[in-house]
């Protein structure tokens, strides 16, 4: 391509690869959540609609980039673990980061009124995003952890906090001001003894959070759904909805045949634990 006296200032871009052989991670978190949440009437504490949209967008990226083998997401923010292998953008980091926070909310919006068909969106909504590298096996460990166990503190504390008031008729102070100094034990104890809520039986969505990661398909599986899935093809399943969905992955998209011998995988949505072992001592490859 010709060159004009004004191509000069490209070459004050500069380039940002992120160190090869590190575990990426990418978090987005919703700009302003609280405001966007008020603005648009979302149940208290867990609006279930919400975290459904969360969990589509999020499966909408992981179906794009198959180099993600993990997501995990709560309220209004989402965790991608790209395999540290991977060359996706040559590891640019700008490059990295803008497109999967923009699929992300453009997914977002794309599919809000299928989850809120009687609330107009009164403003597009944003998220930021951010990558951390990490070189260790064991801080990705301790880093779902840490955003699970962070599941766990706010959803006991806003549960609280709202049977106090929506229950309770407390108004927010005096509510903040019941659960000042409170630990954990002593929030159980007010659900059951006053409100008659057994924390442990609320929904795991809300306790865990949502756990999506991609597994092979048993070849008999493919053969008891009757889904013809080819092999550039991939599988959504919704263990909730039940239903799969065939979708094209990325690289089809792009035009890019692949006949060799991939394995087959779908994305699953879960809502387990992921601080002990059992989860990463069975799926091994997540970590690979
Ligand atoms: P920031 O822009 O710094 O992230 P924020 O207002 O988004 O600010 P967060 O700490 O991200 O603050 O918290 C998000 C807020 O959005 C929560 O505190 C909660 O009020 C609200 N929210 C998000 N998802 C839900 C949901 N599914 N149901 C109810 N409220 C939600
Ligand atoms: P990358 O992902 O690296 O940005 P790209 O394929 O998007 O790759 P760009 O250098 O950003 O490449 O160029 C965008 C291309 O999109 C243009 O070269 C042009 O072909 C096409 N394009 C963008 N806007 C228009 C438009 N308004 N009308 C026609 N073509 C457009
Ligand atoms: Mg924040
Ligand atoms: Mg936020
Ligand atoms: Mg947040
Ligand atoms: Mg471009
Ligand atoms: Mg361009």
């Amino acid at each position: 391509m010709a060159n004009s006296k004004y191509a000069y200032v490209r070459n004050f871009e500069l380039p940002d690869p992120l160190l090869p052989g590190t575990f990426m991670l990418f978090r987005l978190d919703g700009h302003s959540f609280h405001r966007f949440s008020d603005q648009h009437e979302f149940a208290k504490p867990n609006d279930i609609r919400a975290l459904e949209l969360m969990d589509h967008a999020a499966k909408d990226v992981m179906t794009e980039y198959p180099d993600i083998v993990l997501a995990f997401g709560e309220s209004d923010e989402f965790s991608f673990l790209l395999r540290k292998s991977t060359t996706l953008y040559n590891r640019r980091e700008s490059k990295i980061v803008s497109t999967l926070t923009s699929l992300f909310t453009s997914s977002y919006v794309l599919n809000w009124p299928k989850y809120f068909p009687n609330t107009p969106l009164k403003y597009p909504p944003s998220f930021d995003g951010r990558i951390v590298l990490y070189p260790e096996e064991k801080h990705i460990r301790d880093y779902f952890a840490w955003r699970q166990a962070d599941t766990h503190i706010n959803n006991l504390y806003n549960t609280t906090f709202w049977a106090l008031i929506q229950q309770g008729g407390q108004t927010a102070t005096e509510a903040h001001a019941t659960l000042r100094g409170t630990f954990s034990k002593e929030k159980h104890e007010i659900l059951f003894s006053r409100f008659g809520i057994n924390y442990n039986q609320l929904d795991a969505r809300y306790r865990k959070g949502s756990v999506l990661f991609r597994e092979e398909i048993p070849s008999d599986d493919l053969v008891a759904t009757g889904t013809t899935v080819t092999e550039s093809e991939e599988v959504l399943e919704d263990p909730e909805v039940g239903g799969s969905i065939t979708s094209t992955q990325g690289e089809k998209r792009k035009g890019k045949s692949k006949k060799s011998k991939q394995k087959q995988t779908r994305i699953v949505l879960d809502h387990c634990d992921i601080i002990k072992d059992e989860f990463w001592d069975t799926r091994r490859w997540i970590l690979s």
